[in-house]
């Protein structure tokens, strides 16, 4: 088990978060038209990388997103912040 640090309630276990995914992923401009492979890029590609990565978490108990940087080889998590400005 592995605790994660929601920035508005503390340490919880692991299985209380869902990825949400990459974080500063652009999504498509839809004012403009997106070709089928446009958005199968978007919703499937990632980046995939090894070592500090940037991710979007939900916390499934206080449904809020936030943002937590870690280590994809060693699982470390380095930090967590709220992704509303108006949080803490
Ligand atoms: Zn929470």
């Amino acid at each position: 088990m592995q605790l994660f640090p929601c920035p508005f309630c503390g340490p919880r276990d692991e299985h209380e978060f869902h990825f949400a995914g990459e974080a500063g992923k652009a999504r498509p401009d839809t004012t403009r038209t997106v070709s089928p492979e446009g958005w199968a890029h978007y919703l499937n590609d990632q980046r995939n990388e090894k070592g500090r990565v940037r991710e979007v978490w939900m916390h499934l108990t206080c449904s809020e997103l936030f943002a937590m940087e870690r280590d994809s080889v060693t699982m470390e998590v380095l930090s967590s912040a709220p992704l509303r400005e108006d949080a803490q």
